[in-house]
């Protein structure tokens, strides 16, 4: 029978992240041990995480490689948006791939079964690389910490796939992706990057 955490303790419960520890009380089920993060846990968390970020940038960025054909086409789709950055960019793709994309069981298969994975081979396996840091915002950074374990991958790992993939999108001249494109990402895209 599954627990229904009726019989609680409070504690002080340790998390490791970024190679540093956060600490902090909160509920316990005394019966099975299952950690009752409360909303006055996850503030606390939040409120350290952003005291981590005001210092220690390099720790909410992921040091990515990607092929240099990535690079140049985001460049050229960069053309209409003058100012921004291919690294801001790349932020903005990984930013709504887990927002929009992959919360939403539809999207993310349909995506799947459309996208060709010989140009998503032809970007992954290109030799000719270069070293790319994006840095993300607090939240979206410990979706990715998450994400990545979850997967048993890197931090770098995820979002050099999502990018390739969406890049992937970007680039194609597959009518159904080139819908897909504008009627899933561009919106949100256009949005994102006028913010930034
Ligand atoms: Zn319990």
């Amino acid at each position: 029978m599954q627990c229904t955490h009726k019989n609680i303790k409070t504690k002080k419960v340790s998390k490791e992240i970024f190679d540093m520890t956060f600490e902090a009380f909160t509920s316990i089920c005394n019966d099975c041990g299952a950690i009752l993060r409360d909303s006055a846990y996850e503030r606390k968390y939040m409120h350290w995480l952003e005291e981590i970020y005001k210092t220690r940038r390099d720790k909410f960025q992921t040091q990515c490689h990607f092929s240099k054909n990535i690079i140049r086409c985001a460049e050229t789709y960069l053309i209409d948006y003058p100012g921004i950055s291919p690294t801001v960019f790349m932020r903005a793709l990984v930013t709504i791939y887990f927002n929009v994309i992959d919360r939403d069981e539809k999207k993310s298969t349909r995506l799947e079964s459309l996208l060709d994975h010989e140009i998503l081979k032809s970007f992954t396996n290109d030799k000719d690389r270069k070293k790319v840091n994006i840095q993300f915002k607090p939240n979206m950074m410990i979706e990715l910490v998450a994400v990545s374990e979850f997967l048993e991958m890197s931090t770098s790992a995820v979002v050099e796939e999502v990018v390739v993939k969406l890049m992937t999108v970007i680039t194609s001249h597959d009518q159904k992706l080139r819908e897909y494109w504008e009627n899933e990402i561009r919106g949100y895209l256009d949005m994102f990057l006028k913010a930034a």
